[in-house]
């Protein structure tokens, strides 16, 4: 299995537009963070987790021309953008079309029926985006290609919840500001961990550094990546140095092979 990270940044991304700080102005590539997405590739299966609005270019980086399946954590624009872009991945083999399956939970699957809902009208307009939407059920595991994927509920604020997913050894988590104890249960084991932290101070709708670290040291993974990061973490290269040993900062392009 193997763990890719497309971009871990806020919905802002990093440099945030405009802005002067030591962060937004630094030529390390680490501190340069694309919208948060992942790609999962499990043997011949690849998955991408979330399609900002980087999504395309995310994928022209990674050189990706084939995905199985999208899978949404909640509706918010920055993990959801991108989805007008699977076009390119329906007509790479024109005559034959592929079918991008997106799954994502009740709310999230209506929100794309509503904003993409040129790709889902009577008469499509020629070109459109070709997608069948998968609802899962988050109180159960599901099944893509054969390959049994977990679901794991996050308060991101009173009104959403994101969805986490786990694959075997491996959890990712975005945009959580909590979790349950019976949905933390749900992660024993997991020997890679992916989990949010916006910045080192508190905010409502998503997990400081210190709140992951907290679920980190219940859930003890062998390693654990934050990802989803605003400027205010400071310049990678120095904030890792607080971080504790098998937790790090995860990177635009840092992959993880387990
Ligand atoms: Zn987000
Ligand atoms: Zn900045
Ligand atoms: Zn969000």
């Amino acid at each position: 299995m193997k763990l890719t990270f497309l971009g871990t940044g806020t919905s802002q991304g990093v440099p945030v537009i405009g802005c002067q700080c030591e962060v937004c102005r630094s030529n390390d590539r680490r501190d340069k963070r694309l919208r948060t997405s992942a790609m999962v590739e499990i043997g011949e299966s690849r998955f991408v987790i979330d399609a900002g609005p980087d999504f395309r270019y995310q994928m022209l980086r990674e050189g990706v021309n084939r995905l199985d399946a999208i899978l949404l954590t909640h509706m918010h624009k920055d993990h959801t953008a991108g989805i007008d872009d699977v076009r390119a991945f329906n007509f790479v083999d024109y005559p034959t079309i592929h079918t991008m399956h997106i799954y994502g939970n009740e709310a999230t699957i209506k929100r794309i029926e509503m904003e993409y809902d040129y790709a889902f009208a009577q008469n499509k307009y020629r070109g459109v985006p070709v997608i069948e939407l998968h609802t899962i059920n988050e109180a159960h595991p599901f099944e893509v290609n054969g390959i049994s994927i977990v679901p794991i509920i996050g308060e991101h604020s009173e009104r959403f919840r994101s969805v986490g997913y786990r694959f075997g050894d491996l959890a990712y988590l975005t945009d959580f500001s909590a979790i349950a104890a019976e949905e933390e249960a749900k992660l024993e084991g997991v020997k890679v961990l992916v989990i949010n932290s916006l910045r080192w101070e508190k905010h409502d709708s998503h997990l400081s550094v210190e709140e992951a670290l907290e679920i980190i040291n219940r859930v003890k993974p062998e390693r654990a990546y934050l990802t989803h990061m605003s400027h205010g973490i400071g310049l990678h290269a120095e904030a890792e140095k607080r971080l504790p040993k098998g937790v790090q900062f995860a990177y635009d392009g840092l992959q993880v092979e387990l």
